[in-house]
Protein backbone atom coordinates (compact mmCIF):
# COMPACT_ATOMS: atom_id res chain seq x y z
CA UNK A 1 0.00 0.00 0.00
CA UNK A 2 1.36 3.02 -1.11
CA UNK A 3 1.32 6.43 1.71
CA UNK A 4 2.25 9.87 1.86
CA UNK A 5 5.28 11.34 4.54
CA UNK A 6 3.55 14.60 4.72
CA UNK A 7 7.15 16.37 6.93
CA UNK A 8 6.47 19.39 8.77
CA UNK A 9 7.76 20.17 12.20
CA UNK A 10 9.62 16.30 12.10
CA UNK A 11 12.41 16.93 9.56
CA UNK A 12 14.41 13.98 10.62
CA UNK A 13 14.93 10.22 9.59
CA UNK A 14 15.74 8.97 12.46
CA UNK A 15 13.73 8.42 15.47
CA UNK A 16 10.46 9.52 13.43
CA UNK A 17 7.31 7.41 14.25
CA UNK A 18 5.04 9.06 11.50
CA UNK A 19 7.78 7.97 9.04
CA UNK A 20 8.40 4.30 10.23
CA UNK A 21 4.23 4.06 9.90
CA UNK A 22 4.84 5.46 6.57
CA UNK A 23 6.97 2.61 5.97
CA UNK A 24 5.43 -0.04 7.00
CA UNK A 25 2.37 0.22 5.13
CA UNK A 26 5.04 0.16 1.60
CA UNK A 27 6.48 2.77 -0.76
CA UNK A 28 6.40 6.78 0.66
CA UNK A 29 6.52 9.87 -0.70
CA UNK A 30 8.57 12.16 1.23
CA UNK A 31 6.84 15.25 1.04
CA UNK A 32 7.01 18.60 2.06
CA UNK A 33 4.15 21.68 1.67
CA UNK A 34 5.46 25.39 1.56
CA UNK A 35 2.50 26.83 3.05
CA UNK A 36 2.36 30.63 2.37
CA UNK A 37 0.02 31.11 5.41
CA UNK A 38 3.39 29.61 7.30
CA UNK A 39 5.70 31.03 4.89
CA UNK A 40 4.47 35.14 4.72
CA UNK A 41 4.83 35.67 8.74
CA UNK A 42 8.02 33.31 9.14
CA UNK A 43 10.37 36.15 9.26
CA UNK A 44 14.24 35.86 7.71
CA UNK A 45 15.37 33.69 10.30
CA UNK A 46 12.85 31.00 10.15
CA UNK A 47 12.61 31.27 6.35
CA UNK A 48 16.08 30.88 5.76
CA UNK A 49 16.92 27.83 8.34
CA UNK A 50 13.91 25.66 6.92
CA UNK A 51 15.45 26.26 3.70
CA UNK A 52 18.75 24.71 5.11
CA UNK A 53 17.00 21.81 7.21
CA UNK A 54 14.52 21.02 4.00
CA UNK A 55 17.94 20.98 2.20
CA UNK A 56 19.88 19.14 4.74
CA UNK A 57 16.88 16.10 4.88
CA UNK A 58 16.36 16.00 1.21
CA UNK A 59 20.44 15.22 1.28
CA UNK A 60 19.54 12.44 3.55
CA UNK A 61 16.89 10.85 1.71
CA UNK A 62 19.32 11.32 -1.92
CA UNK A 63 21.73 9.45 -0.24
CA UNK A 64 19.19 6.39 0.16
CA UNK A 65 18.61 7.32 -3.57
CA UNK A 66 14.97 9.38 -3.42
CA UNK A 67 14.39 12.78 -2.16
CA UNK A 68 12.02 15.28 -1.07
CA UNK A 69 9.14 16.43 -2.92
CA UNK A 70 8.37 19.78 -2.33
CA UNK A 71 5.44 22.04 -3.24
CA UNK A 72 3.80 25.13 -2.93
CA UNK A 73 0.41 26.18 -1.75
CA UNK A 74 -2.95 25.46 0.52
CA UNK A 75 -1.88 21.87 2.16
CA UNK A 76 -5.52 20.90 1.94
CA UNK A 77 -4.96 20.92 -1.84
CA UNK A 78 -1.67 20.06 -2.34
CA UNK A 79 -1.42 17.13 0.14
CA UNK A 80 -4.64 15.88 -1.58
CA UNK A 81 -2.96 16.11 -5.49
CA UNK A 82 0.19 14.45 -4.64
CA UNK A 83 -1.48 11.43 -2.97
CA UNK A 84 -3.99 11.28 -5.59
CA UNK A 85 -0.42 11.72 -7.74
CA UNK A 86 1.10 8.35 -6.28
CA UNK A 87 -1.77 6.81 -5.66
CA UNK A 88 -1.66 6.44 -1.88
CA UNK A 89 -4.33 5.08 0.45
CA UNK A 90 -2.89 7.08 3.61
CA UNK A 91 -1.15 10.35 4.72
CA UNK A 92 1.13 9.92 7.37
CA UNK A 93 2.08 13.08 9.78
CA UNK A 94 3.15 13.63 12.95
CA UNK A 95 0.26 15.27 14.79
CA UNK A 96 0.04 19.53 15.35
CA UNK A 97 -1.37 20.80 18.29
CA UNK A 98 -1.09 24.71 17.53
CA UNK A 99 -3.96 26.23 16.82
CA UNK A 100 -3.27 26.95 13.28
CA UNK A 101 -1.93 23.40 12.68
CA UNK A 102 -4.32 21.56 14.09
CA UNK A 103 -6.80 23.50 12.20
CA UNK A 104 -5.21 22.37 8.77
CA UNK A 105 -5.07 19.14 9.69
CA UNK A 106 -8.94 18.98 10.38
CA UNK A 107 -8.97 20.33 7.00
CA UNK A 108 -6.49 18.30 5.16
CA UNK A 109 -8.10 15.21 6.72
CA UNK A 110 -11.52 16.06 5.54
CA UNK A 111 -10.17 16.78 1.89
CA UNK A 112 -8.94 13.34 2.12
CA UNK A 113 -11.52 11.13 3.25
CA UNK A 114 -13.77 12.69 0.43
CA UNK A 115 -11.13 11.00 -1.79
CA UNK A 116 -10.90 7.81 -0.08
CA UNK A 117 -7.71 8.54 1.50
CA UNK A 118 -6.53 7.67 5.49
CA UNK A 119 -4.95 10.59 7.47
CA UNK A 120 -2.68 9.05 10.23
CA UNK A 121 -1.47 10.91 12.94
CA UNK A 122 1.55 9.12 14.94
CA UNK A 123 3.35 10.72 17.55
CA UNK A 124 4.10 14.72 18.08
CA UNK A 125 7.21 16.76 18.26
CA UNK A 126 6.33 16.41 21.81
CA UNK A 127 7.80 13.58 24.94
CA UNK A 128 4.15 13.97 26.13
CA UNK A 129 1.41 14.94 23.50
CA UNK A 130 -0.70 17.89 24.58
CA UNK A 131 -3.69 17.03 26.37
CA UNK A 132 -1.93 14.14 27.88
CA UNK A 133 -1.72 14.74 31.29
CA UNK A 134 -4.31 15.49 33.47
CA UNK A 135 -4.74 16.01 37.18
CA UNK A 136 -7.13 14.34 39.55
CA UNK A 137 -10.46 16.08 38.26
CA UNK A 138 -9.29 15.50 33.95
CA UNK A 139 -8.08 19.02 33.70
CA UNK A 140 -4.82 20.54 32.10
CA UNK A 141 -2.47 21.88 34.01
CA UNK A 142 -2.16 25.53 34.72
CA UNK A 143 0.58 25.15 37.40
CA UNK A 144 3.79 24.01 36.36
CA UNK A 145 5.53 21.76 39.04
CA UNK A 146 2.47 19.55 39.38
CA UNK A 147 2.39 19.19 35.71
CA UNK A 148 6.10 17.82 35.40
CA UNK A 149 5.77 15.76 37.88
CA UNK A 150 3.06 13.89 36.33
CA UNK A 151 4.37 14.54 33.33
CA UNK A 152 7.45 12.49 34.34
CA UNK A 153 5.06 9.77 35.74
CA UNK A 154 4.22 9.21 32.31
CA UNK A 155 7.12 8.78 30.40
CA UNK A 156 7.62 8.03 26.98
CA UNK A 157 8.81 5.27 24.74
CA UNK A 158 12.10 4.77 22.96
CA UNK A 159 13.72 6.22 20.26
CA UNK A 160 12.98 4.26 16.62
CA UNK A 161 15.71 4.03 13.93
CA UNK A 162 15.38 5.54 10.83
CA UNK A 163 13.34 2.94 8.78
CA UNK A 164 15.12 0.68 6.14
CA UNK A 165 14.81 -0.82 2.99
CA UNK A 166 12.30 1.54 1.99
CA UNK A 167 10.67 2.58 -1.81
CA UNK A 168 11.25 5.95 -2.15
CA UNK A 169 8.96 7.75 -4.59
CA UNK A 170 9.02 10.95 -5.71
CA UNK A 171 6.35 13.96 -7.81
CA UNK A 172 8.91 14.27 -10.14
CA UNK A 173 8.00 11.00 -11.82
CA UNK A 174 4.09 12.16 -11.94
CA UNK A 175 2.47 15.03 -13.91
CA UNK A 176 2.50 17.12 -10.42
CA UNK A 177 4.54 20.64 -10.36
CA UNK A 178 7.12 20.82 -7.61
CA UNK A 179 9.16 23.83 -6.47
CA UNK A 180 12.48 24.40 -5.81
CA UNK A 181 13.91 24.37 -1.92
CA UNK A 182 13.59 27.98 -1.17
CA UNK A 183 16.76 29.58 -0.80
CA UNK A 184 16.14 33.00 1.09
CA UNK A 185 19.15 35.78 1.56
CA UNK A 186 19.86 36.20 4.82
CA UNK A 187 19.78 39.94 6.11
CA UNK A 188 22.88 41.80 6.92
CA UNK A 189 24.53 41.16 10.29
CA UNK A 190 22.53 37.90 10.58
CA UNK A 191 24.18 34.26 10.83
CA UNK A 192 22.61 31.39 11.67
CA UNK A 193 24.01 27.66 13.18
CA UNK A 194 24.14 24.59 11.28
CA UNK A 195 20.70 23.09 10.35
CA UNK A 196 19.70 19.51 9.65
CA UNK A 197 19.47 16.38 11.57
CA UNK A 198 23.30 15.71 12.24
CA UNK A 199 23.93 18.73 12.95
CA UNK A 200 21.43 18.82 15.83
CA UNK A 201 23.31 15.28 16.88
CA UNK A 202 26.34 16.90 16.81
CA UNK A 203 25.24 19.69 18.73
CA UNK A 204 23.68 17.76 21.48
CA UNK A 205 27.00 15.55 21.91
CA UNK A 206 28.84 18.64 22.29
CA UNK A 207 26.44 19.64 25.16
CA UNK A 208 25.92 16.19 26.99
CA UNK A 209 29.75 16.52 27.48
CA UNK A 210 29.58 19.60 29.97
CA UNK A 211 25.61 18.83 31.11
CA UNK A 212 26.74 18.19 34.36
CA UNK A 213 27.60 21.99 34.89
CA UNK A 214 24.21 22.32 32.99
CA UNK A 215 22.45 23.94 36.66
CA UNK A 216 24.96 26.21 37.62
CA UNK A 217 25.55 27.66 33.95
CA UNK A 218 22.54 28.20 32.65
CA UNK A 219 21.63 31.58 34.24
CA UNK A 220 25.05 33.15 32.93
CA UNK A 221 24.67 34.40 29.53
CA UNK A 222 28.13 35.01 29.07
CA UNK A 223 29.17 31.23 29.30
CA UNK A 224 28.46 28.79 26.70
CA UNK A 225 26.38 27.00 28.74
CA UNK A 226 22.89 25.57 27.64
CA UNK A 227 22.75 23.52 24.92
CA UNK A 228 21.31 25.45 21.87
CA UNK A 229 19.14 22.52 21.04
CA UNK A 230 15.94 24.74 20.73
CA UNK A 231 16.04 25.66 17.22
CA UNK A 232 16.47 21.62 16.68
CA UNK A 233 13.73 20.62 18.77
CA UNK A 234 11.74 23.39 16.90
CA UNK A 235 11.88 21.92 13.44
CA UNK A 236 12.25 18.31 14.85
CA UNK A 237 15.54 17.54 13.38
CA UNK A 238 15.44 15.84 16.94
CA UNK A 239 13.20 14.55 19.00
CA UNK A 240 12.94 15.40 22.65
CA UNK A 241 12.66 11.54 23.66
CA UNK A 242 16.08 11.11 22.11
CA UNK A 243 17.52 13.98 24.21
CA UNK A 244 15.41 12.07 27.48
CA UNK A 245 16.31 8.90 26.91
CA UNK A 246 20.17 9.95 26.62
CA UNK A 247 19.93 11.65 29.88
CA UNK A 248 18.15 8.32 31.50
CA UNK A 249 21.30 7.11 32.80
CA UNK A 250 22.48 10.46 34.51
CA UNK A 251 21.74 11.31 37.69
CA UNK A 252 23.61 15.05 38.48
CA UNK A 253 21.55 17.85 39.47
CA UNK A 254 22.62 18.77 35.86
CA UNK A 255 20.68 16.25 34.03
CA UNK A 256 17.83 16.79 36.11
CA UNK A 257 17.42 20.65 35.62
CA UNK A 258 17.68 19.77 31.85
CA UNK A 259 15.00 17.21 32.06
CA UNK A 260 12.64 20.05 33.66
CA UNK A 261 13.63 22.77 31.28
CA UNK A 262 12.48 19.75 28.34
CA UNK A 263 9.50 19.74 30.45
CA UNK A 264 8.53 23.49 30.44
CA UNK A 265 8.42 23.04 26.37
CA UNK A 266 5.31 20.40 26.62
CA UNK A 267 3.65 22.32 29.49
CA UNK A 268 3.25 25.43 26.98
CA UNK A 269 2.26 23.12 24.54
CA UNK A 270 -0.42 21.72 26.78
CA UNK A 271 -1.40 25.10 27.87
CA UNK A 272 -1.67 26.52 24.82
CA UNK A 273 -3.83 23.25 23.36
CA UNK A 274 -6.09 23.87 26.51
CA UNK A 275 -6.53 27.74 25.37
CA UNK A 276 -5.60 28.24 22.35
CA UNK A 277 -6.48 32.28 22.86
CA UNK A 278 -3.93 32.72 24.90
CA UNK A 279 -1.60 32.34 21.98
CA UNK A 280 -2.94 36.23 21.41
CA UNK A 281 -5.00 36.92 24.48
CA UNK A 282 -3.88 37.31 27.86
CA UNK A 283 -4.42 33.86 29.78
CA UNK A 284 -5.71 36.19 32.72
CA UNK A 285 -7.96 38.23 31.39
CA UNK A 286 -8.24 40.69 33.78
CA UNK A 287 -4.79 41.85 32.67
CA UNK A 288 -6.28 43.12 29.52
CA UNK A 289 -7.50 45.68 31.81
CA UNK A 290 -4.00 47.21 33.03
CA UNK A 291 -3.37 50.61 31.31
CA UNK A 292 -0.69 49.99 28.62
CA UNK A 293 1.18 52.95 26.55
CA UNK A 294 0.74 52.72 23.28
CA UNK A 295 3.89 51.50 21.04
CA UNK A 296 5.88 53.80 19.28
CA UNK A 297 9.36 55.39 19.86
CA UNK A 298 9.96 53.24 22.69
CA UNK A 299 9.07 50.07 21.27
CA UNK A 300 12.20 50.94 18.41
CA UNK A 301 14.89 52.09 20.68
CA UNK A 302 14.11 48.23 22.80
CA UNK A 303 13.91 46.50 19.27
CA UNK A 304 16.95 48.33 18.18
CA UNK A 305 18.87 47.81 21.22
CA UNK A 306 19.47 51.22 22.36
CA UNK A 307 17.61 51.57 25.38
CA UNK A 308 20.67 52.69 27.44
CA UNK A 309 20.39 49.63 29.69
CA UNK A 310 23.61 47.41 28.89
CA UNK A 311 21.80 43.98 29.71
CA UNK A 312 18.66 44.61 27.65
CA UNK A 313 20.79 45.91 24.89
CA UNK A 314 23.14 43.25 24.64
CA UNK A 315 20.40 40.71 24.03
CA UNK A 316 18.43 42.65 21.73
CA UNK A 317 21.84 42.88 19.53
CA UNK A 318 22.13 39.01 20.57
CA UNK A 319 18.82 38.28 19.32
CA UNK A 320 19.09 40.56 15.61
CA UNK A 321 22.98 39.11 15.48
CA UNK A 322 22.07 35.55 15.74
CA UNK A 323 18.38 34.74 15.76
CA UNK A 324 18.52 33.77 19.59
CA UNK A 325 18.91 35.48 22.92
CA UNK A 326 19.68 34.04 26.54
CA UNK A 327 17.17 32.64 28.49
CA UNK A 328 17.73 35.00 31.23
CA UNK A 329 17.97 37.66 29.13
CA UNK A 330 14.66 37.15 26.99
CA UNK A 331 13.63 37.62 30.63
CA UNK A 332 14.99 40.91 31.51
CA UNK A 333 14.45 42.12 27.60
CA UNK A 334 10.68 41.26 28.31
CA UNK A 335 10.19 42.63 31.88
CA UNK A 336 11.88 45.52 30.63
CA UNK A 337 9.51 46.43 27.24
CA UNK A 338 6.42 45.09 29.54
CA UNK A 339 7.41 46.72 32.66
CA UNK A 340 9.57 49.95 32.20
CA UNK A 341 8.16 51.12 29.33
CA UNK A 342 4.38 49.79 29.64
CA UNK A 343 4.37 48.20 26.11
CA UNK A 344 1.73 45.07 25.84
CA UNK A 345 3.37 41.96 25.79
CA UNK A 346 2.36 40.76 22.54
CA UNK A 347 4.22 43.56 20.86
CA UNK A 348 7.37 42.19 21.85
CA UNK A 349 6.09 38.40 21.13
CA UNK A 350 5.66 39.64 17.72
CA UNK A 351 9.51 40.92 17.55
CA UNK A 352 10.80 37.91 19.09
CA UNK A 353 9.17 35.61 16.62
CA UNK A 354 10.15 37.67 13.54
CA UNK A 355 13.46 37.51 14.63
CA UNK A 356 14.22 34.21 16.48
CA UNK A 357 14.89 31.07 14.65
CA UNK A 358 13.83 28.97 17.70
CA UNK A 359 10.50 31.10 17.48
CA UNK A 360 7.65 29.06 18.54
CA UNK A 361 4.11 30.36 19.31
CA UNK A 362 3.32 28.61 22.12
CA UNK A 363 7.35 28.63 24.56
CA UNK A 364 7.35 32.01 23.27
CA UNK A 365 4.33 33.33 23.95
CA UNK A 366 3.45 32.04 27.01
CA UNK A 367 7.64 33.28 28.67
CA UNK A 368 6.25 36.38 27.74
CA UNK A 369 3.06 36.11 29.41
CA UNK A 370 4.87 34.60 32.26
CA UNK A 371 7.15 37.89 32.56
CA UNK A 372 4.20 39.70 31.99
CA UNK A 373 2.57 38.62 34.90
CA UNK A 374 -0.42 37.37 33.08
CA UNK A 375 0.81 33.54 31.99
CA UNK A 376 0.33 30.72 34.34
CA UNK A 377 1.84 30.31 37.74
CA UNK A 378 3.38 33.29 36.07
CA UNK A 379 6.26 35.97 37.87
CA UNK A 380 4.23 38.16 39.94
CA UNK A 381 3.92 41.57 38.26
CA UNK A 382 4.82 43.40 41.28
CA UNK A 383 8.21 41.67 40.98
CA UNK A 384 10.01 43.61 38.67
CA UNK A 385 13.32 42.91 36.86
CA UNK A 386 15.99 45.69 37.59
CA UNK A 387 17.93 45.36 34.18
CA UNK A 388 21.22 47.15 36.07
CA UNK A 389 21.59 44.11 38.99
CA UNK A 390 20.24 41.99 36.77
CA UNK A 391 23.26 42.42 34.74
CA UNK A 392 25.32 42.37 37.15
CA UNK A 393 24.10 39.37 38.95
CA UNK A 394 24.08 37.31 36.11
CA UNK A 395 27.29 38.95 34.08
CA UNK A 396 29.38 39.87 36.37
CA UNK A 397 32.53 39.77 34.75
CA UNK A 398 30.23 41.81 31.96
CA UNK A 399 31.44 39.12 28.90
CA UNK A 400 28.52 39.09 27.58
CA UNK A 401 27.67 42.65 27.47
CA UNK A 402 31.30 43.47 25.86
CA UNK A 403 30.63 40.75 23.42
CA UNK A 404 27.31 42.51 21.65
CA UNK A 405 26.90 46.20 22.83
CA UNK A 406 30.18 47.25 20.64
CA UNK A 407 30.55 50.56 22.37
CA UNK A 408 31.15 49.14 26.18
CA UNK A 409 33.80 46.21 24.79
CA UNK A 410 36.84 47.97 25.96
CA UNK A 411 37.59 47.42 29.53
CA UNK A 412 39.99 50.49 29.71
CA UNK A 413 37.24 52.85 28.01
CA UNK A 414 34.44 51.26 30.18
CA UNK A 415 34.96 49.98 33.12
CA UNK A 416 31.49 49.25 34.65
CA UNK A 417 30.05 47.78 31.47
CA UNK A 418 26.66 47.35 33.04
CA UNK A 419 26.12 50.88 34.93
CA UNK A 420 28.49 53.46 32.75
CA UNK A 421 28.92 57.01 34.02
CA UNK A 422 27.47 59.27 31.95
CA UNK A 423 31.33 60.92 30.97
CA UNK A 424 31.34 57.44 29.93
CA UNK A 425 27.94 56.96 27.16
CA UNK A 426 29.14 59.96 26.21
CA UNK A 427 33.29 59.39 25.06
CA UNK A 428 31.74 55.71 23.58
CA UNK A 429 28.88 57.12 22.00
CA UNK A 430 26.66 54.84 24.27
CA UNK A 431 23.18 56.55 24.97
CA UNK A 432 21.84 57.18 28.25
CA UNK A 433 18.92 55.49 30.37
CA UNK A 434 15.85 56.28 27.87
CA UNK A 435 14.06 55.60 31.23
CA UNK A 436 14.57 55.92 34.94
CA UNK A 437 14.01 52.42 36.13
CA UNK A 438 12.78 53.51 39.55
CA UNK A 439 9.89 55.45 38.46
CA UNK A 440 9.31 53.18 35.97
CA UNK A 441 8.51 50.89 38.55
CA UNK A 442 6.49 52.71 40.66
CA UNK A 443 4.55 53.68 37.61
CA UNK A 444 4.31 50.11 36.66
CA UNK A 445 3.10 49.08 40.72
CA UNK A 446 0.63 51.73 40.04
CA UNK A 447 -0.55 50.64 36.91
CA UNK A 448 -1.27 47.05 38.57
CA UNK A 449 -3.42 48.39 41.71
CA UNK A 450 -5.71 49.34 38.98
CA UNK A 451 -6.65 45.85 38.57
CA UNK A 452 -5.70 44.05 41.48
CA UNK A 453 -8.96 42.84 42.84
C1 LIG B 1 10.16 35.89 26.60
C2 LIG B 1 10.60 34.50 26.24
C3 LIG B 1 10.45 34.03 24.94
C4 LIG B 1 10.83 32.72 24.60
N1 LIG B 1 10.65 32.29 23.31
C5 LIG B 1 10.97 31.00 22.98
C6 LIG B 1 10.73 30.51 21.66
O1 LIG B 1 10.21 31.20 20.78
N2 LIG B 1 11.12 29.23 21.38
C7 LIG B 1 11.70 28.42 22.32
O2 LIG B 1 12.03 27.27 22.01
N3 LIG B 1 11.89 28.86 23.57
C8 LIG B 1 11.55 30.12 23.94
N4 LIG B 1 11.78 30.56 25.21
C9 LIG B 1 12.32 29.62 26.21
C10 LIG B 1 13.86 29.61 26.33
O3 LIG B 1 14.33 30.93 26.42
C11 LIG B 1 14.53 28.95 25.14
O4 LIG B 1 13.96 27.67 24.92
C12 LIG B 1 16.04 28.75 25.39
O5 LIG B 1 16.66 29.98 25.64
C13 LIG B 1 16.65 28.08 24.17
O6 LIG B 1 18.03 27.93 24.31
P1 LIG B 1 18.67 26.51 24.63
O7 LIG B 1 18.18 25.50 23.69
O8 LIG B 1 20.15 26.71 24.72
O9 LIG B 1 18.05 26.23 26.06
P2 LIG B 1 18.47 25.22 27.22
O10 LIG B 1 18.69 26.03 28.45
O11 LIG B 1 19.58 24.35 26.80
O12 LIG B 1 17.14 24.40 27.47
C14 LIG B 1 16.91 23.14 26.86
C15 LIG B 1 15.59 23.12 26.17
O13 LIG B 1 14.53 23.18 27.13
C16 LIG B 1 13.45 23.92 26.60
N5 LIG B 1 13.23 25.11 27.44
C17 LIG B 1 14.08 25.67 28.32
N6 LIG B 1 13.50 26.70 28.96
C18 LIG B 1 12.26 26.80 28.47
C19 LIG B 1 11.16 27.67 28.72
N7 LIG B 1 11.22 28.65 29.64
N8 LIG B 1 10.04 27.49 28.00
C20 LIG B 1 9.93 26.51 27.08
N9 LIG B 1 10.93 25.64 26.81
C21 LIG B 1 12.08 25.80 27.49
C22 LIG B 1 13.84 24.35 25.19
O14 LIG B 1 13.31 23.39 24.30
C23 LIG B 1 15.37 24.28 25.23
O15 LIG B 1 15.94 24.05 23.97
C24 LIG B 1 11.39 31.87 25.58
C25 LIG B 1 11.54 32.35 26.90
C26 LIG B 1 11.15 33.64 27.22
C27 LIG B 1 11.34 34.12 28.62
Amino acid sequence: MTSVMWFRRDLRLADNPALCAAADDGPVLPLFVLDPTLWGPAGPSRRAYLGASLRSLDASLRQRQAGLSVVRGDPVRRVVLAAKAVGAESVHVSADFGPYGAERDRRVEEALEEAGIAFVRTGSPYAVDPGTVRNGSGQNFKVFTPFSRRWADHGWPSPLDAPTGVSWLSLDDTGESTTEIPDPDLPAGLELPEAGEAAAHSQWERFLDKVAAYDDDRDRPGVDGTSRMSVHLKYGEVHPRQLLADLSGRTGKGASTYRTDLAWRDFYADVLHARPDSAREYYKPEFAKMPYDRPGKQLEAWAAGRTGYPIVDAGMRQLRATGWMHNRVRMIVASFLVKDLHVEWQHGARHFLHWLVDGDLASNNHGWQWTAGSGTDASPFFRVFNPTTQGQKFDPPGDYVRRWVEELSDPDQVPDPHDPDPDTRDLVGYPPPMVDHKEERREALDRYEKIRG
